[in-house]
């Protein structure tokens, strides 16, 4: 296929059913990461086309509530099925514009519609309550309602998935969205929307809006008709976006940055853990929230573990992502390469050594690269690196590696390796943060509750916990 002939490359917004150009004409031009080619352009909307779709959302509404949860389902899996239906026209358009390898953009595609079906299916599960009466003539029920108009602000690392993981609970739940997807990958989720036609989501219940990021939130966030704003992005700009929705008392899930450790204890299968490393590390090269940032090795199996997780790192193939066997693409823009190239040169600078990689590769391209003798004083220590660079830090106990680990203001992925069982108990309870990954690299899936504490956010998404953040609770009291 080529992209410039899919139905799917959709350069209009969809708002209250149709596809729009801006009230202004303005268009943005949209680049592929890794060539710099352009792709097309989208509409740059403002307050006024905001103000509209929220309209749109609000009109939609009472009938889409209206529905039982089974014709919801109906509807929602039907979309599902169009995603997968066509999973290769949209991984060819994720990896064009967000540059990840197709391998992956396709994995994403599935993990993306798995939201849709789970969310399908959750939708007939939202159960209330009875309660024993306090009075021997009351009656009390609970029934859980759908909280109205939504808003979701998504970033480009996870195109698809993150707008699905978002707007799945919040359809099966009987509530409108409106989605402001990142200015980076826009066309993923006009995609979306364009399926979501096809599958008979109604006029108004979905909308995608493209555009000026500021205006935009800036508007769903003032809004009193907009119930609840679901965010995934920097802690800066959720904090931001907060303080924006304090005045309307909105709802609100946050779903923020993260600064991962990966801790290898002496017991652990130094295997497992390189293959575990590899995958939290340098998936979506290096661009996850919950990528391991900082690896903490203990000092007995470090220099062993090094060099199997050095030999891995030499077997990956960085490149375009559309090419055969190439496992890393390029980072998002020239910004993300100074990062990376800034966390680097400030290692070296305090005495950390570079094992593998190093470079800076032109374009947004930069090599797999391994850090050793790294220590709390550098800045991949503290912040998230956000490219595919591994810093190798030595503990010896356990009580001091806990430490270290919890030694951040983020708390959403955690991972260690360990076999001891004792250890293994210990150390999930002692971790603070909201998910903890023991003995694998990967733990994302539509079945759990993926989210964190502190400066990594508010509430959960997937799983049974994550309809919740789209209901609200009514209280009946009955006097017979
Ligand atoms: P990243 O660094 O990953 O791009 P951001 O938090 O900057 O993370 O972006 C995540 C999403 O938040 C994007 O859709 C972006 O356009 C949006 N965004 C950024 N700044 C604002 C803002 N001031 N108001 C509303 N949305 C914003």
């Amino acid at each position: 296929m080529k992209l410039n002939q899919s139905e799917l490359l959709r350069e209009q917004a969809y708002i209250e059913g149709q596809w729009l150009d801006a009230d202004s004409g303005k268009k943005v031009n949209i680049f592929n990461p890794a060539t710099g080619e352009r792709i097309g352009s989208v509409p740059e909307m403002g307050a006024f086309e905001t103000h509209r779709a929220i309209d749109a959302a609000e009109r939609a509404l009472p009938a889409w509530r209206a529905l039982t949860a089974k014709e919801r389902s109906s509807i929602l899996k039907r979309w599902f099925e169009l995603i997968n239906q066509h999973a290769d026209d949209l991984a060819l358009l994720m990896t064009t514009e967000q540059g990840k390898p197709l391998a992956e953009a396709r994995g994403e595609v599935a993990y993306a519609a798995s939201f849709i079906e789970w969310f399908a299916e959750e939708g007939k599960r939202v159960y209330g309550d009875t309660i024993p009466g306090h009075q021997q003539d009351k009656r009390l029920l609970v029934i859980k309602q759908p909280v109205g108009v939504t808003a979701a602000i998504t970033p480009w690392n996870f195109p698809a998935a993150m707008i699905t993981r978002k707007a799945g609970p919040a359809l099966a739940a009987g509530c409108t969205m409106i989605v402001k997807p990142a200015p980076q990958t826009p066309f993923t989720a006009l995609a979306l929307a364009y399926l979501a036609i096809e599958a008979g989501i109604p006029p108004g219940v979905f909308s995608v809006i493209t555009g000026d990021a500021k205006a935009i939130g800036n508007t769903l966030c003032e809004s009193a008709v907009v119930r609840k704003l679901s965010f995934t992005g920097s802690t800066g700009v959720g904090i931001h976006l907060m303080q924006q929705c304090a005045a309307t008392l909105k709802k609100l899930s946050l779903e923020l940055g993260g600064n991962a450790p990966f801790i290898v204890f002496d017991d652990a299968d130094l295997d497992a853990a390189v293959e575990g490393a590899m995958i939290s590390k340098y998936r979506n090269a290096g661009q996850t929230c919950v990528c391991a940032n900082r690896i903490y090795v203990q000092s007995s199996v470090y220099d062993a573990f090094s060099e199997k997780l050095a030999a891995k790192v030499a077997e990956l193939k960085v490149g375009v992502g559309t090419e055969s066997g190439i496992t890393t693409g390029p980072l998002i823009d020239k910004n993300a390469v100074k990062k990376v190239q800034a966390h680097l040169e400030d290692a070296v600078s305090k005495g950390a050594r570079v094992k593998t990689g190093g470079r800076a590769l032109g374009g947004n391209f930069f090599e797999p690269t391994i850090l050793t003798e790294v220590n709390g004083s550098m800045r991949v220590a503290k912040e998230e690196t956000f490219g595919p660079l591994a810093p190798l830090f030595r503990f010896d106990s356990v009580d001091e590696v806990i430490a270290m680990a919890n030694d951040t203001e983020f708390g959403l992925a955690a991972y260690f390796y360990a076999r001891d069982i004792s250890r293994v108990w210990k150390v999930a309870e002692a971790l603070e943060y909201g998910m903890v990954g023991i003995n694998t690299g990967l733990i994302s899936n539509e079945v759990a509750p993926f989210g964190g504490i502190k400066a990594s956010g508010l509430g959960r998404e997937g799983s049974k916990y994550g309809i919740e953040e789209y209901l609200e609770i009514k209280y009946l009291c009955l006097s017979v």
